[in-house]
């Protein structure tokens, strides 16, 4: 590893909430863990959640970022899936205990002791970060690093959230219309769905970008829908759309809260849920959502609209995200220096 840089440059996140460039130590890989070289990383809302308080106890100082497209420039003890030179993905479930029950029960996403990467240990906005090689996922090769980044959370979380719609669903909702729904809704269309986006009253720019993405129609989200749905999914962090999506359900129907963080679900009549309806949460993905989706995506294909911004850039990345006006996926492109 001589050939390795002392130090990089990172976005750090300090206990004041405030994202600056800093020079810190490049990391060295422990058993089991690969260096990567950073190519790209992709910025989510739960960067945002964190970055203005709204996740408990994340490390600090810390380097966020859990859509990681790299290069593999050194392995640690024991680490021997991956080659040096290899591309690479990290998504946010970064490592699990593999011996509490929900890990035995298969629910990996679900373990009591996990590592998340960009929260309870260093992420991607930095020119190198470390990561347990049995997290890692290899990477479709038609895709260049920047478009891959965005697949890493937007589309595996998506793709997990739209399997947790159920089976026998021709009509489904999209509630938020941002990074993760413009995805999914390319697979929920290549799966033959009708897809109905429903986007902050009045954003006829972000209806005008769901119809480009797939939607056959796309509307407020205070607005019924044409038709009933059959299930919904919800990306924006807005309780009281699960009481708007429940009314648009029809009697079974599912609808599925996608995001980390959500406000408060107002209180609604009882009748909303009758009839065998269905409200459900999606935390966090297993390593088999990633596998199926990444081998799914090239075949669709997967294509994402994305914002390029330079590492330095990521405070402004996510002040654009925050004020609503990014149009699909904001993406890092890191060149070293
Ligand atoms: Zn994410
Ligand atoms: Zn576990």
């Amino acid at each position: 590893m001589n050939h390795l840089p002392n130090t990089m440059r990172a976005m750090l996140l300090e206990a004041s909430r405030f994202l600056h460039l800093a020079e810190v130590p490049v990391p060295r890989p422990g058993p089991g863990q690969v260096l990567i070289k950073l190519r790209a990383c992709g910025v989510c809302h739960t960067d945002l959640h964190i970055v203005d308080g709204e996740l408990p106890n994340p490390k600090l100082p810390l380097i966020l970022g859990h859509q990681i497209v790299g290069e593999v420039v050194a392995c640690g003890p024991g680490a021997e899936r991956f080659q040096t030179g290899e591309r690479v993905g990290v998504p946010w479930l970064g490592g699990t205990d593999g011996t509490c029950s929900a890990c035995q029960r298969g629910q990996e996403n679900l373990c009591d002791h996990p590592t998340f990467t960009g929260y309870t240990v260093d992420g991607g906005f930095a020119e190198y970060t470390v990561a347990d090689e049995r997290f890692c996922f290899p990477l479709p090769p038609a895709y260049e690093d920047i478009e891959a980044a965005p697949l890493l959370c937007a589309g595996l979380i998506g793709y997990r959230t739209y399997r947790m719609a159920g089976d026998h669903v021709e009509r489904l909702g999209i509630y938020g219309f941002g990074a993760a729904a413009h995805l999914i809704a390319q697979v929920a269309k290549y799966e033959g769905k009708r897809i109905y986006a429903f986007t902050r009253p009045g954003d006829r720019a972000a209806q005008e970008f769901a119809l480009q993405h797939g939607a056959d129609w796309a509307g407020d989200s205070t607005t019924k829908p044409p038709e009933t749905l059959d299930a919904a999914l919800i990306f924006a962090p807005v309780g009281a759309l699960v009481v708007e999506a429940l009314k648009a359900v029809r009697k079974g129907g599912t609808v599925v809260c996608g995001g980390i963080h959500m406000s408060d679900i107002p209180a609604f009549s009882y009748s909303l849920l009758w009839e065998e309806r269905v409200i459900r949460s999606v935390a966090n993905l297993t390593r088999r959502d990633g596998e199926e989706f990444l081998a799914l995506a090239p075949r669709v294909p997967v294509k994402a609209q994305i914002q390029v911004f330079p590492l330095e850039e990521a405070g402004y990345a996510l002040d654009v995200m925050r004020s609503g006006k990014l149009n699909g996926a904001a993406v890092l492109q890191i060149a070293s220096t």
